[in-house]
């Protein structure tokens, strides 16, 4: 399958990562919109948030607990910050494989 987070998983593309367990990829995004910015990945590969199935619900929250550890490792748990996931063409997904932004580290906006 030729999909850039699995080579990421693999090991096959680099990546700086700040966490790493069976399940889940935590590593810096490589065009940082914000100080902090952070991307959190399955292992498994699920396109997106709408391909997440039931028998993922265990992955998932493991996720966003990983998710809230690599948060406070990130020094943003007092100040704040966003995480989002993009999904298809008007969310302006570009890698088809689920993952959560973490971003923060500065005041963030939210404007369209
Ligand atoms: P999306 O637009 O799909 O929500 O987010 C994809 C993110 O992956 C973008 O923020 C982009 O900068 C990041 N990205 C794309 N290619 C690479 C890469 O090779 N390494 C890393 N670390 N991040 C990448």
């Amino acid at each position: 399958m030729d999909c850039l987070f699995c080579k990421i998983v693999n090991n096959e593309i680099p990546s700086k990562k700040v966490y790493e367990d069976e399940h889940v990829v935590a590593f810096h995004d490589i065009n940082p919109i914000a100080p902090v910015h952070v991307l959190m990945i399955p292992k498994k590969h699920i396109s997106s948030l709408l391909a997440i199935a039931p028998e993922d619900k265990e992955l998932i929250g493991h996720l966003h607990l990983a998710l809230q550890n690599v948060a406070k490792t990130m020094d943003v748990k007092d100040s704040g910050f966003r995480v989002i996931t993009n999904i298809g063409q008007h969310g302006q997904q570009t890698v088809f494989h689920l993952h959560y932004h973490l971003i923060g580290g500065k005041q963030l906006e939210w404007k369209m």
